[in-house]
């Protein structure tokens, strides 16, 4: 899994391993690894070597939604352990919201799972996926005119796509008015990885890439990385999309059954 999506100066950063990073990196293995061994156990259980599938993901979901809420927690954790290591003062703050216009990829499935989870129980379910929608095809349609319009094999057509959704400034459906996140607990790592060292005026499309613009991505360690994959891989047979929007629309196409047992 890679956590690149967004368009930051993209400062990678070695940390210390001070104290704290050592035991907030401890803590996120042990929570992986205990949950790739649940997984491995019931895909044992199930003589097949994916765990997760729709029959079951009613009965695991609390299981998933709890070990996605340790896992968000640890990582958070990691965050307190590893932002003191940067020179210059972190200036995001609360009721900016820039760097929600982007197009959310790098999303773990149990991550799309835990969030759906939420906000299938929202009045705001049908906008939520309308707003998705329209996100969606939007993306396509920048993918596939650049595709089109590639000119060598050098040209990363997902980056300019990228770079072009942000422009457009679609912002996250679940942002607020006061620019707030309407699923803050559950938003995903990916939402909760990019920083900037200057004013948040300066995360705008004119701004980003430029020397106005120093946002960095707190990435984690490569065995850490690792590990989320493999979990990942027990969740292959859904089929989810690493994409924030389209994985939501996923699931809901999945939602019967799903959570009323058409399977
Ligand atoms: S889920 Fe929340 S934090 Fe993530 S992009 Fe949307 S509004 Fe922003």
């Amino acid at each position: 899994m890679h956590f690149g999506y967004i368009l930051a100066m993209d400062v990678l950063q070695e940390y210390f391993p001070t104290k704290s990073i050592k035991r907030a990196e401890m803590r996120l293995s042990a929570i992986l690894y205990k949950e790739q061994a649940r997984l491995d156990k019931i895909a044992l259980d199930l003589n097949t070597d994916k765990a997760i599938n729709q029959g079951n993901l009613l009965v695991e979901l609390p299981f998933i939604i709890d070990f996605t809420a340790s896992y968000h927690q640890a990582f958070m954790d990691y965050l307190k352990a590893a932002l003191p290591q940067h020179q210059v003062k972190i200036k995001c703050g609360p009721n900016c919201g820039n760097c929600c216009h982007h197009y959310p990829m790098s999303i773990a499935p149990f991550e799309l799972i835990s969030l759906y989870s939420k906000i299938r129980e929202s009045d705001l379910l049908f906008t939520y996926m309308n707003d998705c929608f329209f996100r969606v095809e939007q993306f396509q349609a920048l993918l596939g005119q650049y595709e089109h319009q590639k000119e060598n094999e050098y040209q990363d057509v997902e980056e300019m796509a990228l770079h072009s959704f942000f422009e457009a400034s679609h912002a996250c459906p679940f942002i607020k008015k006061d620019a707030s996140c309407e699923v803050y607990p559950f938003r995903p790592v990916t939402c909760r990885m990019y920083f900037s060292e200057t004013e948040p005026k300066y995360c705008v499309p004119e701004f980003l890439q430029t020397s106005f613009n120093r946002s960095f991505i707190v990435y984690l360690p490569d065995a850490i990385e690792e590990a989320i994959e493999e979990i990942s891989k027990h969740y292959e047979g859904l089929n989810l999309s690493e994409s924030l929007y389209e994985g939501l629309m996923q699931m809901n196409a999945l939602e019967g059954n799903i959570f009323y047992g058409a399977v």
